[in-house]
This record gives C-alpha cells, structure tokens and sequence, in this order.
C-alpha cells in the first residue's frame, strides 16, 4: 500500500467525523422529560414521616439524583405535594388550600399509612385518608415507609408524567366535596 494513501482505519474516521447526526422528536416528549425531571416538591409533614422524608433529601438517598431537590414551603411554587403524616380534620381545610393554591399540573404523594388510611389512628378527629379532601395519585405504603419506597413513589409520578397517563380521580375532584 502506497504510504501516502489513508489507512482504512483513518478512512472510517473520516467518514465519522463527517456523518452529521439529526434528533428528532416531538415538542410534548421534550416538555414532559423537562416536567418530569424537575419537580418542585411541597413537604406537608405533621409527624414521624415528616422526620422520615428528611432522609430521602439527605445525602445517602439524594433526591437531586430525581431533579425534585428544589423543596418549597410555598404552594405556589410547588407541583410536587408529599403530604408525610398525620392528617386531622382541624388541617383540612389547610391542606385543601394549600392544594389550590399549586401550579398546575400538579401531584400528590401520600406518604405512610397515615396521609394513606388515618393509619392506627381510628378516631374521629383524624382524616382517614388525605385523599378525603385532595386527589392523590401515589400512595406510598409503610409505617413509616422507607426511603427507597418514597423514590419509588416519586418515580411512578415521573413515569404518570412520561405517559401522559389519565387522572380521573383529580378530573372529577371537586374542592370542598368530603368523601
Ligand atoms: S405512617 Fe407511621 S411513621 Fe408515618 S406518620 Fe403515621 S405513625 Fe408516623
């Protein structure tokens, strides 16, 4: 071989360097990745979840690794509830505002048996369930539930994004309607 001509192994560089590459898709798939990947999460935590949901932000969880790091304690700058404890009825009325007052699309994470079901806590000051008052997509199940359960819950909120998937329990909500 003349030492002047490429070699083919320099041959198949230079068609690589030159092969332009296209990325199509469609402007819904790249709005819900940025959705997914970045939201806003709201803590309510009235008891021992409340402390629990501190580890799931922690270093050893992280959950920046899920782009939800940015916590706020303003519902308007939240699409992300993760409502951690105990509900009485006396909350909720709060708790009921502060869901109207989030950015919408918004979602709701019920954490542990108590924002589940009113937990152990069969008596009549306290809301069987937090989904008496708001639509919640996720329940997380657990007394408390551990961390890797609450990201998986947050995963399956990002995968209801991905998917676009129905909501028909928060479509057909109406404030103010107690179950
Ligand atoms: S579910 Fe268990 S850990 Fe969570 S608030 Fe209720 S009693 Fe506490």
């Amino acid at each position: 071989m003349n030492s002047s001509q490429p070699s083919s192994h320099n041959q198949s560089k230079l068609v690589d360097e030159s092969r332009s590459y296209a990325l199509t898709t469609r402007i819904s798939k790249i709005a819900s990745w940025g959705k997914r990947n970045s939201l806003w999460p709201m803590p309510y935590g009235t008891a021992c979840c409340g402390i629990e949901i501190m580890s799931v932000m922690g270093p050893r969880y992280d959950l920046a690794r899920f782009g939800a790091e940015v916590v706020r304690f303003s519902p308007r700058q939240a699409d992300l509830l993760i409502v951690a404890g105990t509900i009485t009825e006396k909350m909720a009325p709060i708790i009921l505002r502060i869901y109207q007052q989030m950015l919408e699309p918004k979602f709701v994470i019920a954490m542990g048996a108590c924002a589940s079901s009113g937990g152990f806590y069969r008596a009549y000051h306290v809301l069987q369930g937090v989904d008496k008052i708001i639509p919640v997509d996720v329940y997380v199940p657990g007394c408390p539930p551990t961390p890797e359960a609450v990201l998986d819950g947050l995963m399956v909120v990002q995968k209801m994004i991905k998917d676009d998937t129905k909501r028909p329990w928060k479509d057909h909500w109406e404030p103010g309607v107690w179950k």
